[in-house]
């Protein structure tokens, strides 16, 4: 047995993301292009200072953050490399992101206009098809020759796809095509920008269009975003513990709205983690965990704060290890087999785990 009398504790392997990035990373280098680890919102749950670290000691040149206070976060923390951060309000505090060394994307001229009297260092942001932020193709021209005249520094051209995740989708084509056709026009602009377009799906499927930069963020952290076979390591694990044990009768109904009914005498071992802790309700009655060496399934309504588990017959120990979801290596649930029950994508699984009452662990720290 496992005992870890955790309450609701995500554990965070550092080792995997380091060996993730550094599989990225060979990737990437194979076609001469340098690697951005992406660490935005607060590096999809895992922690954005101790991801940010253990990337760059696995070879990551640049950090890219959504935000620039999340790259000056990064910069407080003692971070020196690179980063990159594209996407603000008029509000936020550029002159520091420029003092501390932080790129920024700009997608307008009303962007350029807030940054580049700072003397910023810009990565211009082309919409090719994601129609998100970018500057649209007909006012791209304006842009690069505004960026070309003024005090900013053009470091590089960038696009995002919308849909690299389905390899062949004709969408990849096109997107690639129009920033071929920006990149030409900055060109005549009299720029000459790096590019960077590729995220983790792109990365792993479409080396030539790696350009200068790839910018992986869910394959470092082990989710493979796309059918093909991949050695990562999902980085996350989260854990509870059994806190009690109790017999119910045949016939007895379990958790609010009575939506699960014992069909014979049963043990219920009681978890203390719910809701407010990351489980989502709508897994209630279609999710299992790995207890005392398999898999059990949740019964009744996940609660804020805990849910119930059918032992059957057994009886595991107060303090049993209850995993909710991890690798998958010992026949756990995963993250995606979660995201895959409640149609969603594994990133918001494991993004929405920073919540104030579960408590992070990081194993590999160096
Ligand atoms: C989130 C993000 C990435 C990383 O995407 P993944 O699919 O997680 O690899 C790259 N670039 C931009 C602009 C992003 O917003």
């Amino acid at each position: 047995m496992t005992t870890s009398f955790a309450r609701a504790e995500v554990t965070i392997d550092l080792d995997a993301i380091r060996h993730n990035l550094a599989l990225l990373a060979a990737h990437a280098a194979s076609t001469g292009a340098a690697t951005m680890a992406i660490v935005k919102a607060d590096a999809y749950g895992h922690g954005a200072v101790p991801v940010a670290r253990a990337a760059v000691e696995a070879g990551a040149h640049w950090l890219g953050t959504c935000s620039a206070g999340e790259a000056l976060a990064l910069r407080r923390a003692g971070i020196t490399v690179p980063l990159f951060s594209w996407l603000d309000t008029a509000d936020a505090d550029f002159e520091s992101a420029v003092a501390e060394g932080v790129d920024l994307g700009v997608s307008s001229l009303a962007e350029l206009e807030r940054v580049a009297p700072l003397g910023a260092r810009v990565h211009l942001k082309i919409d090719t098809g994601l129609s998100r932020n970018g500057c649209p193709p007909a006012e791209w021209p304006d842009l690069v020759r505004a960026a070309a005249a003024s005090k900013a520094e053009v470091v590089a051209i960038w696009s995002h796809f919308a849909c690299a995740d389905e390899p062949g989708h004709p969408s990849i084509e096109l997107q690639a095509k129009r920033f071929q056709v920006a990149y030409d026009i900055a060109l005549e602009a009299g720029l000459n920008p790096l590019r960077h377009i590729a995220n983790s799906a792109a990365l792993l499927t479409r080396p030539d269009l790696h350009f200068d930069i790839v910018r992986p963020g869910i394959a470092m952290y082990g989710l493979n975003p796309v059918t093909q076979q991949e050695d990562l390591r999902p980085a996350m694990t989260f854990r509870s513990s059994v806190v009690s044990l109790k017999r119910v009768a045949a016939g007895e109904s379990v958790s609010y709205g009575h939506t699960w009914t014992a069909s014979q005498d049963t043990n219920l071992a009681l978890v203390p983690a719910g809701y407010a802790d990351g489980v989502p309700r709508l897994l209630s009655g279609r999710m299992d965990v790995w207890l005392d060496g398999k898999r059990r399934p949740v019964v009744g309504r996940v609660c804020m704060d805990q849910l119930m588990v059918d032992c059957g017959n057994d009886t595991p120990a107060v303090g049993s290890e209850v995993l909710l979801f991890g690798t998958g290596e010992k026949g756990e649930p995963t993250a995606r087999e979660w995201a895959d029950t409640l149609g969603t994508i594994d990133y918001e699984i494991v993004t929405s785990m920073y919540r104030p009452r579960v408590t992070r662990r990081y194993l590999g720290v160096r």
